[in-house]
């Protein structure tokens, strides 16, 4: 069907055909998930009474609006915990964890991550990185880490040792730019139960972003006390327009809160201006979106293996998030794919991504963005830095047709600056 609206190489149409057949039964199970979750959303909306005088906003300080209070009555619900802290407020999901972070913990505290080095932008808030103002370090909290093992899974028989004294305890449960394994729901939960057997004070906090309605349960539901993510990934379901949430044990949220605003204050004041609505609507499509973002990493894993390039993960493998690395090989390679995802994009195709200079990277690094929020990765977007092993980040699809575009235009941009010998 593509290749009435675009221009479609024979062979790769065959591929995709194929690929797209192999992809069957794991679109089968995604679709199934999508529908647990979407009942799983829509049931919270009913059992909380969610209403149309709940999407007015409020301005200056907002006391008392109601907006806002059931919209964390929602999001509790849905993750199976006491309370939430879902705000527009925050800008982005490094901020909601940094609000984590620094809301539990105080000076001379420990914390702990058993998931090796944290994802590139919590290292200066934790102090990680030299030259941090404001880090964790700086107000005298102690970091330490567990490493994964060198197959990229957690040492579980480290975490009894790692775990002593530590007031936090830290989980990422996706892999970020690493090509190691998502740490699944079953493997987080044991990581729980090991943790707190060793530590029965500590508090697990789990990194849970791009992992939101991949499976049927998340972290809170098996054992963790705080879990944490960005709005424009999976939990806005591609509308919300900027944001973030924490959620998990009441106390621990009222002290997230009171960090968030002002102690004495915490949850009770924070206007919503215009944004309730579309907060609620984008978390009400977010289990459908999720399923056309893993409908899209699953096929681009399928059609990229048969073209002959090393994808991760495979195809046919249960995923815990939502990104797709693929393994170009060379610098042509990872600037054809990206160019090609950005002429898939509903905004700025036209646009021809070159690697650049990016601050803070020591390698040139390319990105393929065509999204209408800007950085919304729950949107198809790829990146990957200019070195070896030239591959390229995939993630996000707000709609099957889209996603499944944009990958095949990837592979049709191989084709065309010559990197794929059609056999
Ligand atoms: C996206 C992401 C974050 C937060 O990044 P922001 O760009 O600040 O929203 C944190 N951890 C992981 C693993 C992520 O993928």
């Amino acid at each position: 069907m593509i290749q009435e609206f675009f221009h479609i190489d024979p062979y790769i149409q065959k591929m995709a055909q194929e690929a797209e057949e192999l992809c069957r039964p794991a679109f089968q199970r995604i679709d199934e998930n999508a529908e647990y979750n979407g009942c799983k959303v829509l049931s919270a909306f009913i059992k909380k009474g969610v209403s149309e005088s709940h999407f007015a906003g409020s301005t200056g300080y907002g006391y008392g609006d109601r907006g806002r209070e059931v919209l964390d009555e929602v999001l509790a619900e849905i993750f199976g915990c006491e309370d939430a802290l879902i705000r527009h407020n925050f800008v982005s999901g490094t901020h909601a964890i940094t609000t984590a972070l620094f809301g539990v913990l105080r000076p001379g505290d420990e914390m702990v991550s058993l998931t090796g080095t944290p994802y590139d932008t919590l290292q200066p808030v934790i102090g990680i990185v030299e030259g941090s103002s404001g880090s964790l370090k700086e107000f005298g909290i102690r970091y330490r880490q567990l490493d994964l093992l060198p197959d990229g899974t957690p040492d579980f028989q480290g975490v009894a040792q790692a775990v002593q004294g530590a007031k936090v305890v830290y989980l990422q449960r996706s892999r970020g730019y690493s090509l190691r394994e998502t740490l699944s729901i079953a493997t987080i939960q044991k990581l729980c139960q090991l943790a707190k057997q060793a530590n029965s004070q500590a508090i697990v906090m789990v990194d849970n972003c791009y992992g939101e309605f991949v499976e049927r349960q998340e972290p809170t539901q098996v054992g963790a006390d705080l879990i944490i993510g960005s709005l424009i990934k999976n939990p806005g379901g591609g509308i919300a327009r900027t944001g973030g949430y924490i959620a998990g044990r009441r106390d621990l949220i009222e002290q997230c809160a009171c960090r968030l605003t002002a102690p004495g204050v915490g949850k009770e004041v924070g206007c919503t201006l215009g944004e309730s609505r579309e907060l609620f609507l984008g978390l009400f499509h977010a289990p459908t979106v999720v399923a056309c973002a893993l409908r899209t990493a699953v096929f681009a894993a399928a059609l990229f293996e048969r073209l002959g390039f090393q994808v991760f993960p495979k195809w046919d493998v249960p995923r815990s998030d939502i990104i797709q690395a693929v393994r170009l090989g060379t610098p042509e390679g990872l600037v054809a794919f990206c160019q090609g995802v950005q002429r898939g994009a509903p905004v700025d195709a036209f646009v021809t991504p070159e690697p650049w200079d990016m601050p803070g990277y020591d390698s040139q690094v390319i990105m393929a963005a065509g999204a209408f929020t800007l950085g919304a990765s729950i949107e198809l977007s790829a990146d990957g830095p200019m070195r070896e092993p030239y591959a390229a980040w995939m993630q996000g699809g707000i709609t099957w047709p889209s996603g499944k575009t944009g990958v095949v235009l990837a592979a049709q941009s191989l084709l065309e600056a010559g990197l794929l010998q059609p056999q």
